[in-house]
């Protein structure tokens, strides 16, 4: 019987649900820790009136509406927990004894965490949906207004048929990153493999050579040819790509962009890159890994930008356990430092 009830007793202490049991007189009779948290118990708690220690009116409520119907009852409940606001589901079972006695237990789960999730996915899908709409607007717009006519005009026909090539190309870019943060999502296994660390600058590089021209950028790497790493190659890719093209987006014409490689610590590696574009203010500098946040909406905009290249660099840091860093300078330009951990290899 002791063990038995010893092995119940653990049960209690490591289900993640708050449990409470009320008797037919009101009294607190048991609740596993978790329980005591959700109602601050003080070390008197034991036989006392529950009405001393659960002020919360929905619970109570439930409570009593338990008692009269004899029938389980669940609820959603917000409760105040240490100052902290949580999302609560409270069921409430009715456990007869005999025809006087019964008893109540109350089980609660903090949904609140959950909650979170789901709005974040939410406001995830109301965003998208937004940078969805606005170029397929101005797309079917244009179009429309060339079938009506515009078309017999060569030079409006040109202007027209450029903005629908631009913004078509902007639902192309979003849906790549799209499809890369959802990728980077299914938890799938690192693949590690020794990458060549100033091959894949260069060749990342080299895709935009023609961005780097128009603005005529002094571009330095100073990593060492011979440098390779074990690594993910492509969530490092990820994330060399979105940065470069953010110092090469965000700079002024004749800037700088410096790229390196920090190698001398025995556990970690550090890429940095910095420019010396516009810069970031503080307060931006804690949003900027947001999906969808951008500093000047109309500027990110006009530079073909989703909002969503830092949010897949970071996810791309956190896949590979690593960190990032930014610092900035209104006006002066940007640093980003990854850290990254040194793999082994397979
Ligand atoms: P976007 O596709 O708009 O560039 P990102 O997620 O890559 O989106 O970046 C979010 C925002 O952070 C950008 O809109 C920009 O305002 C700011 N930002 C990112 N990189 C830099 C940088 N190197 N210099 C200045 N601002 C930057």
């Amino acid at each position: 019987m002791n063990k038995r009830k010893r092995e119940y007793l653990s049960l209690l202490e490591y289900i993640d649900i708050g449990i409470l049991v009320i008797d037919y007189k009101d009294r607190l009779t048991m609740s596993n820790e978790l329980g005591k948290d959700f109602f601050d118990f003080d070390n008197e708690w034991k036989n006392q009136d529950y009405q001393n220690y659960i002020y919360n009116l929905d619970v109570r409520k439930l409570i009593e509406q338990v008692k009269l119907t004899k029938e389980d009852k669940k609820k959603q409940i917000v409760l105040k927990v240490d100052t902290v606001q949580k999302i609560v589901e409270v069921s409430a079972i009715y456990i007869p004894i005999d025809s006087k006695r019964y008893l109540i237990m109350l089980m609660l789960r903090d949904l609140t965490a959950q909650k979170e999730v789901e709005k974040k996915q939410l406001d995830f899908v109301g965003n998208l949906s937004h940078e969805i709409k606005t170029p397929i607007t101005a797309i079917t717009g244009f179009s429309e207004t060339l079938l009506d006519g515009a078309l017999n005009d060569k030079e409006v026909s040109k202007q027209f048929i450029e903005i629908i090539h631009d913004e078509s190309t902007k639902l192309s870019n979003l849906v790549d990153d799209m499809i890369t943060i959802s990728r980077l999502n299914e938890h799938e296994n690192l693949n590690i493999e020794l990458v060549n660390i100033f091959k894949l600058v260069k060749d990342t590089l080299q895709l935009f050579s023609h961005e780097i021209e128009k603005k005529r950028l002094n571009v330095r790497i100073e990593i060492d040819e011979e440098l390779s790493l074990y690594c993910d190659k492509l969530k490092l890719k990820h994330i060399i790509t979105n940065l470069i093209q953010n110092a090469i987006r965000y700079n002024l014409e004749n800037g700088e962009i410096k790229i390196k490689v920090q190698n001398d610590k025995k556990n970690e590696w550090v890429f940095v890159i910095s420019d010396t574009g516009i810069g970031i203010s503080d307060e931006d500098k804690e949003r900027i890994f947001e999906r969808f946040y951008r500093v000047d909406k109309s500027h990110s905009k006009a530079v073909g930008g989703t909002g969503l290249g830092l949010a897949v660099v970071k996810e791309s840091v956190d896949a590979l356990s690593g960190r990032i860093k930014v610092k900035s300078q209104i006006n002066k330009g940007t640093t980003f430092y990854v850290i990254l951990p040194r793999f082994k290899a397979r």
